[in-house]
């Protein structure tokens, strides 16, 4: 008979680890089943302060204090025109408990999670791929090549490979965030001493926008994101696209004369979606593996560690009370959905030129930039006093489309004023 788990998830990436961790912080017997042998290269290395609560929960915040990591202590977001910036610091953000977060290099910041899963008490198989699985009354079976594993629930934590919404054709794409990315890393790029140094850059162009990410003392990310067509038109592989969009937006390209790229160019498509339910009689889906919002306010990782946590504890009162597995699955839908609109809706309107207008703007109304800022230091639920500066603010961005009344329009294109 196979081995019986409480608890078997499908991916070691932050949802993964941080289910894991908690779960076997409960007791439980749980088991991580990863593809790959760690460390692997991964992006999405900026990271929002609201996770921080959670990797204290979890025992490993000292972890990644102690290892190499930039602290972070906002960000910075610049028109490609170069005529405004709007540097945004936590510490101004509404009552954020922790007025910092982390820029990583993945490889090793997922390593770190996932080897303190496994220290935890966690049963981790690395290089061993989830094929199908099977589900039961009782419980869920998976296969891999090294065999047939059960549990009874399975958190689906595959990243946007969704297994789970795979098998069962859950998966939506959002047809206005039809977007492509490139992206590198490189040595030498030029950076600000001190706090400044420690930000995510984005550069926001009219049809496309840059982010600039310290991940090591020398290390720096850099990527674009596009519409997928804009891409197709270009006819170029990813690294000729790559090296032609940098050279054509002086923001970016000033800060890389010294700047050598050490990985390869890779490039993502379509990578904006949300599945239609999260979970099933047997199986929860958590991070990107129930759905991703587009990289633009680094929401990815906060999103995944907070469905991670909020999975495993639910899932530890569905071991002990069965009886409420279907309230209790009924209230984690409704609070991971409402998370994910938020952030699509930030995420929507930072694709208009009137956002950027009103965002970009030098006279700060009433502190409306800091509430939307609240939001992007990772926020499950606004307090009241965000919520309705929001509001306003998205009024404004309104106004603006309608009348130009709020802020002076703006070309957005490199080498205009
Ligand atoms: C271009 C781009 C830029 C981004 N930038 C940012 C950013 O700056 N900040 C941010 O917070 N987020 C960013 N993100 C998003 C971020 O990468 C993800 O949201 C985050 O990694 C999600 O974590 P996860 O644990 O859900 O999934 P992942 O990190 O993808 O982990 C999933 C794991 O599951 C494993 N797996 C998959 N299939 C199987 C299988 N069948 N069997 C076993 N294992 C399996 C994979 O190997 C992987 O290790 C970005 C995304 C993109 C596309």
């Amino acid at each position: 008979m196979p081995e019986l788990y409480d608890v078997i998830i499908v991916g070691g990436g932050p949802a993964g680890s941080t289910a894991g961790t908690l779960l076997a912080k409960q007791g439980r017997k749980v088991a991580i089943f990863e593809k790959e042998q760690f460390p692997r290269f991964k992006i999405g290395e900026s990271l929002l302060p609201g996770s921080l609560c959670t990797f204290e929960r979890m025992g490993v915040k000292e972890k990644i204090d102690r290892a190499d990591v930039i602290v972070k202590y906002g960000g910075k977001i610049v028109s490609a025109c170069g005529t405004r910036t709007n540097r945004f610091l936590f510490s101004n953000v509404f009552r954020c408990k922790y007025p910092t977060a982390y820029q990583v290099e993945r490889s090793r910041f997922d390593q770190i999670l996932l080897d303190h899963a496994a220290e935890t008490g966690c049963e981790v198989r690395q290089g061993v791929n989830v094929t199908d699985f099977v589900c039961a009354e009782d419980g869920v079976t998976i296969r891999t090549a090294t065999g047939e594993f059960c549990g009874r629930y399975l958190i689906d934590c595959s990243g946007r490979n969704a297994v789970v919404g795979t098998h069962f054709n859950l998966r939506r794409n959002y047809p206005e965030l039809r977007k492509f990315s490139l992206y590198a890393h490189f040595e030498d790029v030029d950076r600000l001493p001190g706090i400044e140094g420690t930000l995510t850059q984005m550069v926001r162009g009219r049809d496309r926008w840059f982010w600039i990410i310290p991940i090591t003392p020398s290390k720096t990310s850099i990527g674009v994101v596009l519409d997928a067509q804009t891409f197709k038109r270009m006819k170029l592989s990813p690294e000729a696209a790559f090296r032609q969009i940098l050279q054509e937006n002086p923001k970016v390209i000033e800060q890389m004369s010294s700047a050598r790229r050490v990985t390869e160019v890779y490039a993502t498509s379509d990578f904006s979606f949300r599945n239609k339910c999260f979970t099933g009689d047997r199986w929860v889906l958590a991070g990107d593996a129930a759905g991703f919002i587009d990289p633009v306010w680094s929401s990815g990782v906060f999103i995944a560690v907070l469905s991670g946590e909020k999975a495993a504890d639910m899932l530890d009162r569905v071991l002990r009370h069965p009886e409420r597995r279907a309230l209790e699955f009924k209230c984690y839908e409704r609070h991971l959905g409402r998370v994910m609109d938020l952030y699509l809706r930030l995420v929507n309107s930072w694709y208009t030129q009137e956002f950027a207008e009103v965002f970009l703007n030098p006279q700060e109304f009433l502190q409306l930039v800091p509430a939307v800022n609240s939001v992007l230091a990772g926020s499950e639920k606004p307090l009241l006093q965000v919520r309705w500066r929001l509001w306003v603010f998205n009024l404004l961005v309104y106004l603006q489309k309608r009348f130009a009344i709020i802020a002076p329009r703006m070309s957005l294109q490199p080498n205009s004023q």
